[in-house]
């Protein structure tokens, strides 16, 4: 139906002046046949009274016979009856050729306008009062007459009375046709208002109730182009954006989960990159930190880019990276007046042609930068932009966190002047040693050193002096040891060193190694002298001296012991301990014995 209105309103309008124009010519035909009816009752009324007027004019003509008739009056009243005679005759013909269709009618006039004419009316003309006798005649004649004539006229009233009734009911036909239409137009009009107005609605009620239950897929079926189909239309699309926020929104819950479930700086670097590239199909994410200390970004780690590209200096701090950093905004490739031209020789070799860098910034300070690069488009959307800021702050909590963790961390395990473990976390590793050593049967070595005489360093040169020689001995034990070693400051001025895998002989070696690194060289006090310094050492050795935790402390304690009762600066291994009644071996290789001199 082409021809209908699109529009809700179009479609009333056109229904309103459809239903008023059928009310208008129901008026109308209303009005027209009133004025016909008031017009033929008139018609009847005149044709009446003809007939009252015919035997009227026979009686007048009748009373002139009587003896004190005036025939003057009588002349002039039958003037002018007949001229009312013939005025009535003339409308009656009149109206009979108007209406035209009733032929009876135009018939019965045309005859009783000619008998009046021809016959009655020259009757009565031709009457001399005066003369009796021609009176009785014409009255006699008249009379004759007359009956034809009123007959006549009883037939027009009778058609007339026809007339009225056939308009009566032609009208009664009309005003049902009328109604009739009115009454289908109303149809119509509920039957467009259900289809068009209440369905549509109905459905955008059912659909909102449907998403404020959570069922974001839920669509409203555009039924018309018109106003509720605009409406259905925007509906749908306001949907299909709360759709994709809320999925936005859980993929980023998802992903807050997934980030702060672990504490691991690498782990976490990882699993953020891993992200970054589903979140919104970006070809490669890279994440550059930065580092106070030496106030310059450390290396790239990155997912979906190659080794060449990296290699090849691509993302090198400065542009778009260090713009990111130094505003605290993200910086686009589009938008940078450098890149209009391309992106560089390795971003088109990896076909890159988009690119965004965001600033990873926590508690106000700054991270580094977390960069997402585009192979399939040439730009990327605000929402997506909006997406990657928010994803990059989570990274960025993310990271802080992970970093405060591994602080605390080295904190709790860390001796905060000499950089070396602490006695807890020695402990820890010497259970696990015992038991490591146990399981794949190996040997290891304990090693206690303490400082010679550093009551009398402390006294002499202060306690920030002693402080000094403690970070300088912590720092030339760690010179001494493998990776796989452990030095921990025990307590004090002494020292505990776990050396796995070692067995006895080798443990004395390192043992004696350990203390020629401190006596070997002076150390340098903050003041500027220079002091010497020597340390005694205690090893014990598993399984030989013992095989707990607590048993091997105290062996390499006594052994510890020993060499201070031997004078000092030399080395001894608590093996002799382990046996029943054997002493402790020695294994000084040098023993000055002397208190530290400067
Ligand atoms: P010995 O040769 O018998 O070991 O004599 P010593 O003086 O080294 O031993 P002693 O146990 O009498 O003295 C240890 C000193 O270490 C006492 C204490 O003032 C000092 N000390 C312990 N912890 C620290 C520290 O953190 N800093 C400084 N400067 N001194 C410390
Ligand atoms: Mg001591
Ligand atoms: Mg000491």
């Amino acid at each position: 139906m082409a021809w209908l209105p699109r529009t809700v309103t179009g479609k009333f309008t056109l229904l309103l002046s459809v239903f008023l124009i059928l009310q208008t010519v129901q008026l109308t035909v209303a009005v027209i046949h009133l004025s016909r009816v008031s017009h033929d009752s008139g018609l009847i009324n005149d044709a009446g009274r003809q007939r009252m007027r015919t035997l009227l004019l026979e009686h007048m003509t009748a009373q002139v016979l009587q003896p004190n008739a005036d025939p003057v009056r009588y002349r002039h009243r039958l003037v002018e009856e007949i001229d009312r005679y013939e005025e009535v005759l003339r409308r009656l013909r009149e109206r009979a050729q108007r209406v035209g269709a009733n032929r009876d009618l135009l018939v019965m006039t045309a005859d009783a306008r000619s008998v009046w004419e021809n016959e009655l009316k020259p009757v009565l003309v031709g009457i001399d009062p005066t003369r009796r006798a021609q009176v009785r005649t014409a009255v006699t004649r008249y009379s004759q007459l007359a009956d034809a004539q009123l007959a006549r006229l009883n037939r027009i009233v009778g058609l007339l009375e026809q007339d009225v009734r056939d308009d009566t009911r032609r009208l009664s036909l009309y005003h049902v046709i009328l109604l009739s239409s009115i009454l289908l137009m109303c149809l119509i009009a509920v039957l467009v208002a259900r289809r068009n107005i209440v369905a549509p609605l109905q459905n955008l009620v059912d659909a909102t109730r449907a998403i404020a239950a959570g069922a974001y897929d839920r669509r409203v079926h555009v039924f018309a182009e018109d106003e509720l189909g605009v409406l259905a239309d925007s509906y749908n699309h306001m949907a299909k954006a709360v759709a994709d926020k809320t999925k936005r929104l859980s993929t980023l819950n998802q992903i807050a989960v997934d980030i702060t479930a672990t504490l691991g700086v690498d782990d976490l670097l990882d699993r953020i990159l891993r992200h970054g590239i589903a979140l919104t199909a970006t070809k490669a994410v890279a994440i550059t930190l930065y580092d106070e200390k030496s106030s310059a970004f450390g290396g790239w780690v990155a997912r979906g880019l190659s080794d060449t590209c990296l290699e090849g200096g691509f993302g090198d701090p400065g542009g778009l990276i260090e713009q990111a950093f130094t505003t605290g905004g993200y910086a686009l490739s589009t938008q940078h007046p450098k890149m209009e031209r391309g992106l560089g020789r390795l971003a088109e070799l990896e076909g890159i042609q988009v690119y965004g860098c965001f600033p990873l910034t926590s508690r106000g300070h700054r991270l580094g930068v977390l960069c997402f690069y585009c192979d399939s488009r040439d730009t990327l959307l605000p929402e997506e932009i909006g997406l990657l800021s928010t994803f990059t702050h989570l990274a960025a909590g993310a990271i802080d966190n992970a970093r405060l963790h591994a602080a605390t961390v080295d904190l709790a395990e860390t001796d905060s002047l000499t950089g070396l473990s602490n006695r807890r976390l020695f402990e820890e590793r010497l259970d696990l040693e015992i038991q490591r050593a146990k399981h794949f049967s190996r040997s290891f070595a304990l090693v206690i050193l303490d400082i010679d005489y550093f009551k009398q360093t402390n006294d002499t040169y202060g306690h920030p002096a002693g402080d000094v020689v403690l970070k300088e001995v912590g720092a030339r034990l760690s010179r001494q040891l493998r990776a796989i070693d452990l030095a921990a400051r025990y307590g004090g001025e002494e020292f505990a060193l776990i050396l796995p895998q070692t067995e006895t002989a080798v443990a004395l070696r390192t043992a004696d190694r350990l203390r020629h690194a401190i006596a070997e060289a002076p150390f340098q006090l903050p003041d500027g002298s220079e002091i010497n310094m020597t340390a005694s050492v205690g090893v014990a050795c598993f399984p030989h001296c013992a095989e707990h935790a607590e048993s091997m402390v105290a062996c390499a304690d006594q052994a510890l012991y020993l060499a201070k009762r031997a004078g000092r600066d030399c080395c001894f291994c608590g093996r002799g301990l382990t046996g029943a009644g054997s002493a402790p071996q020695p294994c000084c290789t040098s023993n000055t014995n002397q208190p530290p001199s400067s």
